[in-house]
């Protein structure tokens, strides 16, 4: 099990903020109102409410859903998350973001989200398992290669997403490995695809460093969360020569002017547990964290980390959203007026869900790539949608986010215009 994507679940309001954006931006669009409704809810929501034999005996009761947010330009694509604080008004929120992400990068999928209420840590594996494999017989009818594509979330995993293609083979007769992403290399997973979302977000400082005339070696980083996303950010960014000054856990934080060594920080928290405690840094709490003063700061934890009441007190001069809604569309105002340049999560950790689609590619043609050709690819995409992104703030005189989410509403709008309204 991988450590959790975020210990606090999404604000009971996720959907009315993602309804908010979306209105602002279809307003600034002026979108014909057909299609802007079109857009405005979710195709298709499922909900299942499903038994599993517990290993005591007893029989358990789980709810599920299954939402697609928008299916104009292809299947939906997005993960399963197994939290105990999943609502349906959480996925619904993630499913539309998922649309907009996918279009930004001009990947050819809509925006799906799934999730189980459950707490998979008090879940033996077994039951785990059988959990996984039930709720994928009550959602086969509504997934599949050509109609909606799941992957991992929060507490889901290669080894949950082995089960989804097991259980949904079954079903059909036959291994249809592209029903899910993010599967482990045995069964059809990418090479890349563990590193693909904080090599996405890497490349996207890279252009932006070009933009602010920012020279990255020697720039300082601020990392707040060290799990897949954090980790491996701190790790790229190192390697471009950049000093890694601070980085977090949900522990806490450790601090060092001379830099960190990301990889030996990595083995120390992978030994205790956790990042503190390493040896010649000092502590830091991961509110001071994101006060620091540093070139670039990349949230890598939870939501809602940048917010009105800090958002004033930032010292970096970049932000690159490696997590999913660090910044509260309050903040998003100050630091935009205070000229701090945020790179924002539907561009930022886009890259995963782009080598998620060059993992459902390969396992469609039956034909891999190698790890060169996957991040060579993620690079050209990364580019090309940060260029287009970039062009758009430019024009219309628009922080970076208002940019990305109008390239992609508009994208998701021609897509639906082309099509038509059947019949
Ligand atoms: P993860 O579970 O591997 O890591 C999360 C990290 O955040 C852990 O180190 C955890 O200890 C830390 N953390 C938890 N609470 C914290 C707190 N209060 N303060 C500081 N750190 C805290 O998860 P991940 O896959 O790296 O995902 C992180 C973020 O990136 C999430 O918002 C996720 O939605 C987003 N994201 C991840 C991917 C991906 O492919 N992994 C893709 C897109 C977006």
């Amino acid at each position: 099990m991988v450590i959790p994507v975020t210990e606090k679940p999404t604000p009971a309001s996720a959907y009315e903020v993602a309804l908010q954006q979306y209105d602002a931006v279809a307003r600034r669009l002026g979108l014909d109102p057909g299609i802007s409704a079109i857009m405005r809810s979710p195709r298709a929501t499922l909900e299942v409410n499903f038994p599993v034999k517990m290993d005591d005996g007893s029989v358990q009761v789980f709810t599920g859903f299954r939402v697609q947010h928008n299916t104009a330009r292809g299947p939906a694509k997005g993960g399963i998350r197994f939290h105990p604080a999943v609502t349906l008004d959480e996925v619904k929120a993630l499913a539309m973001w998922m649309t907009w992400k996918c279009a930004v990068v001009d990947i050819p999928f809509g925006g799906g989200k799934g999730g189980v209420i459950c707490d998979p840590k008090r879940l033996s594996p077994a039951e785990l398992e059988r959990l996984t494999r039930r709720f994928t017989s009550e959602i086969s009818a509504f997934i599949g290669p050509d109609r909606d594509i799941p992957a991992p979330d929060v507490y889901t995993n290669a080894q949950t997403m082995g089960w989804i293609a097991d259980t949904y083979s079954m079903h059909h007769g036959h291994f249809i490995p592209a029903v899910v992403t993010g599967k482990p290399l045995a069964l059809g997973g990418s090479l890349g695809r563990n590193e693909a979302t904080a090599r996405g977000c890497v490349f996207v400082i890279q252009e932006a460093a070009q933009h602010l005339g920012m020279v990255l070696p020697g720039a300082t980083v601020v990392v707040q969360g060290f799990g897949n996303a954090g980790s491996v950010a701190a790790r790229l960014l190192h390697q471009l020569g950049c000093r890694v000054v601070a980085v977090s856990d949900s522990k806490g934080g450790i601090y060092d002017a001379a830099g960190l060594d990301p990889d030996q920080v990595l083995a120390h928290k992978q030994k205790t547990g956790s990042v503190v405690g390493f040896a010649g840094a000092e502590s830091i709490g991961n509110a001071e964290l994101l006060e620091l003063p540093c070139d670039v700061l990349v949230p890598a934890a939870l939501e809602n980390q940048i917010t009105e009441e800090n958002a004033g007190r930032l010292r970096a001069r970049l932000v690159a959203e490696a997590a999913n809604g660090p910044t509260t569309p309050e903040a998003d105002r100050i630091l935009y007026q205070r000229g701090i340049w945020v790179l924002p999560d539907i561009l930022a950790n886009a890259g995963g869900v782009t080598v998620s689609y060059f993992e459902w590619v390969q396992n469609l043609q039956f034909f891999y790539w190698t790890e060169e050709e996957v991040n060579q690819r993620l690079r050209q995409t990364m580019q090309r949608s940060f260029r287009a992104v970039w062009e758009i703030a430019q024009a219309q005189q628009v922080d970076m986010r208002t940019a990305a989410y109008m390239l992609a509403v508009r994208r998701v709008a021609d897509a639906i215009q082309a099509r038509g309204i059947y019949p």
